[in-house]
């Protein structure tokens, strides 16, 4: 038995993949006894599975890969990934945050409903508990190996997601078997990870929600990268999506300067002086009080500078009010690590995209091997730019192979 296509992985955007494939020989080979684990959990089990809005909004969504992204998610957009899954049984809702889930918000009936229609495929066959352990190329296309057996296939489709949740199954094969086939592989990192910071100094702040703050990172006393968000802060440090969102740029030992107060250092100075010209006898809490800042920050920084909100005004002295400044605009913490593997969402790096065709996803170099998912050097922000990656990129991958189904395209 020749297959037309072995996709390796059972994951969001195998299973995408396959079901795209109704007439042609595929064989789905999943490590894990089931399907889909990490589709289960994804979205805290509720599955976020695309963003709203134009495809064009989605841009600054996938750190520095538009230009590689761009063409599959135009080809196969947010509403068409909507649009396979209205007639595959799952209504969908956007939130006001452009965030879509299924009606259910249940990630359950997402897979099943993919699963669903690919069982319901003649020529289909779905091997879960096994691992695949090597690929090689024959005359025939590729023979695909697993403990104790191997098969033959036309094209193979690597879509064995990245390194991170290696519980799930996710534990990088798919780069070491790239690699093997002579792919480059960028060194693959957790992503979409909360920072963990050197001392507990915002534990007393946890809970604590700052919408839109912005953040500059400083590494090595220079300022590389700013960026603003939603902010979480924790017992441990710092998380939520603004933070999750740009972890890719962030390293253990950078300085994170937070501005709590929204407003550039000389501005928020020449804020202080007016109000110290005109309410010089009041306390130091009143000038706190005109300021936009939820109560406990406004506590935790007056302890921070270790001046008392009783003092006056006008007894502020130039190093007071810069201490204020500084620590309004700019508080700095220190990075102790990232989440780790573990923890982190999904992987930056892995198979680099120089090889990989934008278009078709499959290999520059090797016909008929192609990537789909994660496993790529992608990585999208929180909001459902991950999963619309892994359909988008297993839907041309699908229509590539359909295409040259039954040609002898791939005859080395
Ligand atoms: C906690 C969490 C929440 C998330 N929430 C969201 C969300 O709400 N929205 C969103 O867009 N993204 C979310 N993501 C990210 C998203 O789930 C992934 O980016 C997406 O699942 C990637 O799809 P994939 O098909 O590339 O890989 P996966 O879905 O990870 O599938 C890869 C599959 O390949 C299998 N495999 C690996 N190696 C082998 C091998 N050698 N042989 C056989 N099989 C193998 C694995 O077992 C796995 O089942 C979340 C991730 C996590 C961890």
């Amino acid at each position: 038995m020749i297959y037309d296509a072995i996709i390796i992985g059972g994951g969001a955007s195998g299973l995408y993949l396959a079901a795209q494939l109704p007439n042609q020989r595929v064989l789905i080979l999943e490590k894990n006894t089931r399907l889909g684990l990490k589709l289960l959990i994804s979205g805290n089990g509720q599955c976020n599975l695309t963003h709203g809005g134009p495809i064009a909004g989605f841009k600054s969504h996938y750190g520095g890969h538009w230009k590689f992204v761009k063409h599959a998610l135009n080809r196969h957009t947010n509403q068409q990934v909507l649009e396979k899954f209205g007639k595959m049984g799952v209504e969908t809702i956007e939130r006001e945050d452009g965030k879509i889930f299924p009606v259910s918000m249940r990630s359950k009936d997402v897979l099943n409903a993919l699963v669903t229609s690919i069982k319901s495929y003649d020529q289909t066959e779905i091997k879960t508990g096994v691992q695949v352990l090597s690929i090689t190329e024959n005359n025939l296309g590729f023979s695909v190996g697993v403990k104790g057996e191997s098969f033959t296939t036309k094209s193979v489709v690597l879509a064995t997601g990245g390194y991170t949740y290696p519980k799930l199954g996710t534990t990088g094969d798919g780069y070491l078997m790239a690699d093997k086939l002579g792919h480059e592989i960028v060194a693959p990192k957790p992503a979409l990870a909360a920072v963990y910071i050197k001392s507990d100094a915002l534990k007393e702040l946890q809970g604590l929600v700052i919408r839109e703050m912005s953040c500059t990172i400083e590494r090595q006393k220079k300022r590389i990268y700013s960026f603003s968000g939603d902010i979480l802060c924790t017992h441990f440090g710092l998380s939520g999506p603004g933070i999750l969102d740009h972890s890719r740029y962030i390293e253990k030992g950078d300085v994170l300067k937070l501005n709590w107060a929204g407003i550039e250092a000389d501005k928020l100075n020449h804020i202080i002086l007016e109000v110290i010209a005109s309410h010089g006898r009041n306390p130091l809490s009143f000038l706190m009080n005109q300021l936009n800042l939820p109560d406990r920050v406004k506590q935790f920084v007056l302890k921070e500078v270790q001046l008392n909100g009783l003092m006056k005004l006008a007894e502020l002295t130039k190093e007071n009010r810069k201490k204020i400044v500084d620590a309004l605009t700019g508080y700095e913490v220190r990075i102790n690590r990232l989440s780790d593997l573990n923890e982190a969402m999904v992987t930056s790096g892995g198979v680099g995209l120089r090889q990989i065709n934008p278009k078709t996803m499959m290999s520059k170099i090797i016909n008929g091997l192609y990537f789909v998912g994660e496993v790529m050097d992608v990585d999208g922000d929180t909001g459902g730019y991950n999963l619309q990656w892994a359909f988008a990129s297993a839907y041309v991958a699908a229509e590539q192979i359909k295409q040259l189904d039954g040609e002898d395209a791939y005859a080395k």
